[in-house]
């Protein structure tokens, strides 16, 4: 018997250790899911906040501060399990590890931010630093050249070099935030500060972290760089940013793939040589400002309003002039002169700063004793010595600016006050000085929680480190690689501060034992320390500050327990930590700070730390706190404590007996201890609590720390009034977070009658407990009022009936505002729960966001039929007779598991107006979704509809008969549900298989090596599925999430693994068969947890729906928009997605006033519709309105049957309706393959990015010879632009005219005239034939076809245009080389339509099908296909497009107007009064032509004319009056003029 009982003890081990590694492995894999995520939303935030003036909801802040802090506790349970401390049972170690898996989920599940991440803000972001600020504009225009640069395919590393303080940083900050708004462009923009303390791993970690990469178990250099590489390669494009660059490197030895395609490397440097060395294509040095610049700067930063008197400004121009042009120096010194008004101080300032430059000529020193007039200016030696304080951090360092505080507190830099809090407020009024005189810079460490910080700049530091040292104080060797102990001689007796922080120190020799008697600080955190020898201290008699956290120190020397001066001994992190001598004497300790230390007993003497403030016992393993400690630490006013020991626990009256508590935290012994201290609050407690009972590991609290200040968590104990009616719980009167799990005594919140004065209760979670009957009873009074709650979670209430037991008839009804502010309720595994809400329930929960229903198996209805009594209801709607149950604010509707759920509401409809995300799964008996089902159209939010199985969404009714039609689109099938379920079956195979096998690693690996190569089989296949979509995708250019690639990866990683296990197997050589049979096991785990990972990746791409969206964002895109807001248009509707980088324009501009060297228009001169003399739409309009302008993205793919668009960058658009506005696109000589026509300088012409390319170019080739080629219109206005610009012009066309598709020869030989009068020749009859370049890649000539070989600078080719119409191929049908449409726009798909220059629409006019390109025609198209679609959703019709071609053309001094057809015969006529207007050399030109078809006049050409006269031109052409030849001749002005005129015409003039 015995022996079995052994053996079932073994047994039971062996199973527990079997679980324990299976459970931890399936935490690794959540928390690497969690990972992902955070990846993904960390990205998307910082994309949205760059982008579009958007700041991040609170909720996300909480929820990445969640997972940083859970991320904390899984490394703490993994350490505690690796190591196997037999601290607490196995149990419970899998208990931990349960319980944190199930927290993991449930944060993963809440990342997913259904209703976005982001806010809409009005408020700029502001930049965070003074600094940053571009002044001058050679800044300016630096940043225009390095972004060209960008632009280019041959300069892929650029070099920026200059002076320390001379703005590199700050222009290449702005640099940054620049491309992170165009990141369709250049991709991903990584930032890395290298400093002076380079090292290859350094920056490889650094850059790893940026991508996301851990490289942390990797050690070996070249493997580091070899995974560095590849995971930048699969980055497609990006910009990689290396600030303050020392050294020089070799980019392979880091993995930085150099001049790789797509990658583009920045880097800031003091040296031209670094930037040559490391290979720059182009270096840009940063010269200090000019004068006035620096001036200009200088007033700034004193504060724009402010005007100084005369006599101030002249000293104050004086010492703005004394900084040399360093911004630094200019921001460092205007900032300590903020507020000085008085000009013996401004002269005193000046003064001292001449005498401090006296002697120095060198520019960097004079900066120096410009920062350090600035440092003096602080006046006060506090603020001064907190000053330098700072510099003890490494350069570059981010300083918490809490952490700094508490540092301030330790040293003593800040009085001694009464609170904490006071301490804290005097804190920030120094940083906030020392920032305001911009001897600090502000920044934020947004990862992973927003936190502020201070940094210096490195010039700063220096001056701060010269200052210090003068009398030798300061000893700072921090975040310099060091490996050991700086020499003996360095650590001289007036030392006063020592950094050694963040260095490589593992060890310190036995017999090191400085002379330091005056050293009062020694910070040594971040570094491998393992032990420091016993006589270290013995000379430091006046050490205040010992900082030793994060080290991975043993034992504390004795030596310690005689440094009676200590006023701060930080242990922070030191798990390895195991002893810390006695504290006896240590009575002037204020701080001791053991969080996360390995000590298992609190240090001895600690009841004599009479002084003590600070108490930080996170200490998961300590046991326990000796009775009787706490009360003799009666000052105390931080107290944190708890662990993963059950035992370490508190006394309710002591802890209550310290009355200077602001923060606190800790387990009570029991539920009589917390009412005692609950009691002790009457009086005033902590301003932050967390107070728990009955926690088995109170160190993973389920609170959420962040977001909650007052918290009580309470775990098997008895909270219901005992029979005699006593209290059993008291709940202090101002908690906010409440959680209750397994007191099974207590039936309802009505039993915790103390409850009652709980009135700011936002979370309640009740968690198994069996008694739980109703969460209220409507016949009691004394419940916890529920007004303020925001989210209401219940899970495995085994017995619960209802929300709401209502009682006797006469009994009150709940209080009227309970719920009204509920936002989230989750119910999960409630299995006796048939109704959700009654009817008279509803309306209590108006703002109710997000409805979480799973594993209810006994629920029938969410809302049930209203009942007799119910019909009274005045909340209730009725319309047209049917009862209206309105959720108005429900985003969120989630249903699983329901097997019994019949209906969501039992009578009546339930009106969701708001709903964004509705998920049903496994509620078979469900027949239909009444919130959705009623009209013909999708709730306007809706975005999403995950159903399953897909047969049963295929089998539900629908009241309108379009419902399920319009829905479609919504809907998602996860598929691989079933797919999972076939594979239970197997799984449960596996485990079995897996539980026996684990006593015998031995002897089964083999078999187990087949189980596993057959679950990667379906692993690897469920990956080639994704592979497969991702590849189509790919081809048109669609980027799959980044948890989607962390899936493929690991799965890759876990072949490659078991490709080695396989091989060990056959080598049988360096590992134990007993280890590979382990390492298989593992295998097999996260094999299957992959598996079941991929099978939710449904999702593997993003989406964007609306309701209209226009393709291209041109001219018509623009008056299409502005139609829209005319006929009505609900923010959130229109999306206008373009390639181009700007909100739509006036194209026509570009070949005209573009291009002129003086005045040139410029956006936003010209956005649409000025060009027809309407409003001008900045993009501020289309925000207003709430329209989307998604610019800088190409459409690279369009699915018209699925409704979807696809962007370069991968983002997916779909769409109720589509206008295809994508305009043409310029004909390329190189399509043509004429050689050499990819040569640089050769232009075409059709967007901004074209005109401004070409404009560059202009500056820089000033006065030198151009070639055009192509005699239309862009040839002639380009041609003219070029003259003016004074280039030496050639033009080129084959044509025996100009603009041969229009001009008569007497027309064109006008304009020949007139242009070769104006000195630009005309070669006509010919082509271009091939270029030729220099050296540079440069054009020098254009070849001819006739043999004339023409000398250029810049080509500009004009030989027309294309419609873009590639993405719709064969998805649509075409004509005459455009889109067909109807008089309407609309194609031959529905709900598709075409307009502007891809459009071949039918010309009634001339009863044919026509395409044109012409703005006037892009203006009206877009107008009138917006006018159709909205007629058609409000069932009316409008009129036929009825279009009269119109076009115009500008050069030099001329301009021309045509209407109508060019056909037939035409006939020239001119002005009557003077004869001469037809000659090129007229001063006045002006002449026209009429084109006579089948005897009346069709078509009208006027050079010159009158608003009056081309009006008349315009009617004639529209009217096609009779006439003849001889009277036009004759007459022809006159009869525009008079048809202009709107005067009644006699029939006899034609
Ligand atoms: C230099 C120049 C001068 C002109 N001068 C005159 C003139 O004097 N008189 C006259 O009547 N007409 C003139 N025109 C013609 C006139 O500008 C066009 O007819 C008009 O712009 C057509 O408007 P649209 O909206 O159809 O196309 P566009 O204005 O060309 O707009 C198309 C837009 O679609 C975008 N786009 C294309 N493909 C994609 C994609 N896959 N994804 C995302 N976006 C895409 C483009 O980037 C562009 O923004 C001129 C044209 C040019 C180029």
């Amino acid at each position: 018997m015995e022996y079995l009982g052994k053996l079932i003890e073994v047994g039971q081990w062996i199973s527990n250790c079997c679980s324990l590694n299976k459970k931890m492995h399936k935490l690794k894999r959540k928390l690497e899911d969690l990972n992902g995520r955070e990846v993904d939303i960390v990205q998307e935030l910082e994309y949205a906040e760059s982008l579009s003036l958007k700041k991040r909801k609170k909720e996300v802040d909480n929820w990445l501060a969640s997972v940083a802090r859970k991320k904390d506790e899984v490394r703490v349970i993994e350490k505690a399990v690796e190591q196997d401390r037999l601290l607490f049972t196995r149990v419970q170690l899998v208990k931990c590890v349960e319980d944190l898996t199930g927290e993991v989920t449930e944060l993963l599940e809440r990342g997913k931010f259904s209703e976005g991440l982001s806010l809409d803000t009005l408020e700029m972001r502001e930049d965070a630093l003074l600094t940053t600020k571009l002044v001058g504009q050679t800044f300016h225009e630096n940043m225009d050249k390095i972004r060209k640069w960008l632009m280019k395919d041959e300069f892929l590393t650029i070099g920026i070099f200059g002076m320390g303080g001379v703005g590199k940083t700050t222009l290449v900050m702005h640099i940054h935030n620049q491309l992170l708004k165009e990141s369709s462009t250049f991709g991903n923009v990584y930032w890395v500060t290298v400093s002076k303390d380079f090292s290859i791993h350094k920056l490889q970690s650094d850059i790893a972290k940026m991508v996301c990469l851990d490289l942390s178990n990797e050690d070996d250099e070249k493997k580091r760089a070899a995974k560095l590489a590849q995971a930048l390669m699969r980055r497609k494009k990006y910009v990689l940013i290396l600030d303050d660059v020392w050294n020089h490197f070799l980019w392979d030895k880091v993995g930085i793939p150099f001049r790789a395609t797509g990658c583009k490397l920045i880097l800031t440097t003091r040296s031209l040589d670094v930037c040559r060395r490391l290979g720059c294509e182009v270096n840009m040095k940063l010269e200090p400002l000019s004068e006035e610049e620096a001036w200009r700067l200088f007033k700034e930063t004193l504060g724009h309003s402010i005007t100084l008197p005369c006599e101030v400004e002249y000293v104050a121009r004086s010492i703005a002039k004394e900084c040399a042009g360093l911004p630094l120096g200019i921001i460092t010194m205007a900032g300590s002169m903020k507020g000085v008004d008085d000009i013996c101080e401004w002269r005193n300032a000046l003064e001292r700063l001449k005498q401090s430059k006296s002697g120095q000529n060198d520019m960097e020193s004079d900066v120096y004793q410009v920062l350090q007039v600035s440092y003096r200016n602080l006046n006060d030696s506090n603020v001064q010595q907190c000053f330098l304080y700072c510099a003890l951090y490494p350069e570059d360092y981010k300083i918490e600016r809490e952490e700094l505080i508490e540092r301030f507190i330790d040293e003593g830099l800040i009085e001694r006050m009464n609170d904490r809090q006071t301490e804290f407020d005097r804190g920030q009024t120094i940083l906030n000085k020392l920032e305001n005189a911009c001897l600090l810079e502000g920044v934020m460490n947004n990862f992973p929680h927003d936190n502020k910080c201070v940094k210096m700049h490195d010039l700063v530091r220096d001056m701060a480190l010269q200052i210090a040292n003068s009398n030798s104080r300061f000893m700072v060797r921090a975040g310099v690689g060091l490996k050991g102990l700086p020499d003996e001689e360095k650590w001289t007796p007036n030392l006063e501060k020592v950094s050694l922080m963040c260095n490589k120190i593992s060890e310190i020799p036995p017999s090191a034992s400085p002379n330091c008697p005056r050293l009062s600080t020694l910070m040594f955190q971040y570094n491998g320390l393992k032990r420091i020898p016993d006589c270290f201290f013995v000379h430091m008699r006046e050490l205040k500050v010992l900082e030793l956290s994060y080290t991975g120190i043993e034992k504390l020397p004795n030596s310690i327990s005689n440094l009676e001066n200590l006023s701060a001994l930080l242990l922070r992190e030191c798990s390895m930590l195991q002893y810390v001598p006695s504290l006896t004497k240590l009575t002037a300790l204020r701080r001791l700070d053991l969080r996360n230390s390995g000590i298992k007993e609190v240090p001895q003497g600690m009841e004599m730390l009479v002084n003590l403030r600070y108490l930080d016992l996170r200490v998961p393993t300590l046991n326990m706190l000796p009775v009787g400690v706490l009360p003799k630490l009666s000052n105390l006013q931080y107290l944190i404590i708890y662990g993963l020991s059950k035992t370490l626990k508190v006394k309710g009256d002591e802890v209550a007996s310290l009355t200077k508590l602001e923060t606190f935290s800790g387990q009570f012994y029991d539920i009589y201890n917390f009412n005692t201290y609950v009691k002790s609050l009457e009086e005033g407690g902590p301003s932050k609590y967390l107070l728990q009972v009955g926690l088995d590991n109170p160190y993973f609290s389920p609170v959420e720390s962040g977001s909650f200040d007052k918290s009580v968590i309470l775990k098997s104990c008895s909270i219901s009034k005992s029979n005699e009616g006593e209290e059993c719980l008291v709940l202090p009167t101002d908690v906010q977070y409440l959680y209750i799990q397994e007191c099974h005594d207590f039936r309802s919140l009505c039993d915790i009658s103390s409850g009652k004065a709980a009135t700011d209760l936002k979370t309640l979670v009740i968690n198994n407990c069996e008694g739980m009957h109703s969460v209220l009873s409507s016949s009691s009074s004394c419940c916890i009022p529920l007004q303020c709650l925001r989210s209401l979670r219940l899970a495995f209430l085994q017995n619960l009936h209802v929300l709401i037991a209502r009682g006797l008839a006469e009994s009150p009804p709940v209080q009227p505002d309970t719920f009204s502010r509920l936002k989230e309720f989750r119910i999960y595994n409630c299995p006796n729960i048939k109704t959700l809400f009654f009817p008279q329930l509803l309306k209590h929960f108006r703002n109710l966001e997000e409805l979480h229903i799973e594993d209810c198996g006994q629920m029938v209805e969410i809302i049930a039929a209203p009942s007799d009594e119910d019909e009274e209801d005045i909340y209730r709607e009725i319309e047209n007779g049917v009862i209206m149950n309105c959720l108005p604010r429900l985003r969120v509707l989630q249903l699983w598991n329901l097997s019994e759920l019949r209906s969501i509401c039992t009578n009546g409809v339930i009106v969701c107006d708001s709903l964004r995300d509705l998920a049903v799964r496994y509620c078979s008996k469900l027949k239909r979704i009444p919130l959705l089902d009623r009209q013909p159209s999708p709730p306007p939010s809706l975005q999403i509809i995950k159903a399953f199985p897909k047969e049963w969404w295929d089998s539900l009714e629908w009241e309108h008969p379009n419902a399920k039609n319009v829905l479609q689109p919504f809907c998602q099938f996860s598929r691989y549900l079933n797919f999972l379920s076939e594979l239970v079956a197997k799984i449960i195979d596996i485990i079995s298989t897996l539980i026996a096998r684990y006593s015998k690693y031995d002897k089964k690996t083999e078999e187990n090596m087949k189980i596993l190569k057959g679950i990667l089989g379906e692993l690897n296949n469920r990956k080639e599925e994704i592979d497969q979509k991702i590849y189509a995708e790919h081809l048109s250019g669609t980027q799959e999430k980044e948890e989607v690639r962390n899936w493929l990866n690991n799965v890759q990683s876990i072949n490659s693994d078991i490709r080695s296990i396989e091989e060990e197997l056959g080598r049988k050589k360096y590992l134990s068969c007993e280890a590979v049979g382990k390492l298989v096991d593992e295998k097999i785990i996260q094999a299957q947890e992959l598996l079941e990972k991929g099978s939710s990746h449904t999702r593997i791409f993003d989406k964007k729906h609306f309701k209209y969206v226009i393709l291209g964002g041109g001219v018509a895109a623009g008056y299409a928009a502005r139609e829209f807001n005319r006929q009505g248009l609900l923010p959130g509707e229109l999306a206008i997605i373009s390639k181009e980088a700007v909100a739509p324009y006036e194209r026509p501009a570009l070949s005209k006033a573009y291009l002129f060297p003086n005045e040139p228009a410029r956006l936003p001169g010209f956005h649409v519709c000025v060009g027809s003399g309407g409003e001008r739409l900045l993009p501020e309009w289309y925000k207003e309105k709430g329209i989307e302008l998604i610019l800088g993205t190409e459409i690279v793919k369009a699915d018209l049957a699925s409704k979807t668009l696809t962007s370069a960058s991968g983002k997916i658009y779909t769409y109720q309706f589509l206008i295809i506005a994508t305009g043409s696109t310029a004909v390329k000589l190189t399509d043509f393959g004429v050689q050499g026509a990819d040569a640089k300088n050769i232009f075409y012409l059709r967007e901004i990015s074209d005109a401004d390319k070409l404009v560059e170019t202009i500056k820089t080739k000033q006065k030198g010879k151009a070639v055009v080629i192509g005699g239309g219109y862009i040839g002639l206005e380009v041609g003219a632009a070029m003259r003016i610009n004074e280039f030496d012009v050639s033009m080129v066309y084959p044509e025996p005219w100009c603009m041969a598709r229009l001009f008569t020869p007497a027309i064109a030989s006008f304009y020949e005239g007139y242009y070769a009068n104006k000195g630009v020749k005309i070669i006509k009859g010919t082509v271009a034939v091939g270029f030729e370049a220099d050296s540079n890649g440069q054009v020098k000539t254009v070849k001819l076809k006739n043999g004339e070989v023409l000398q250029a600078d810049i080509v500009v080719v004009g030989v027309g245009g294309s419609p873009v119409t590639a993405l719709f191929k064969g998805q649509v049908e075409e004509e005459k080389g455009g889109i067909k449409t109807d008089g309407f726009f609309r194609t031959s798909v529905q709900e598709v339509y075409a307009v502007g220059d891809v459009a071949t629409f039918p010309m009634k006019l001339y009863s044919d099908m026509r395409r044109v390109e012409h703005v006037d025609h892009a203006r009206k198209s877009a107008q009138q296909a917006v006018k159709a679609i909205k007629a058609s959703e409000g069932g009316k019709s409008i009129q036929e497009y009825d279009y009269l071609p119109f076009f115009y053309s500008r050069f030099f001094d001329l301009s021309w107007v045509f209407y109508g057809d060019n056909v037939g015969e035409p006939v020239l006529f001119q002005d009557i009064q003077d004869n001469s207007t037809t000659r090129p050399s007229s001063t006045k030109p002006k002449f026209g032509t009429y084109w006579i078809h089948n005897g009346k006049v069709v078509g009208a050409f006027l050079e010159g004319g009158t608003a009056e006269e081309n009006k008349g031109i315009a009617k004639i052409a529209r009217l096609q009056p009779e006439a003849k030849k001889d009277q036009l001749e004759k007459i022809g002005m006159l009869i525009a003029g008079l048809y202009g005129s709107d005067r009644p015409l006699s029939c006899s003039i034609i």
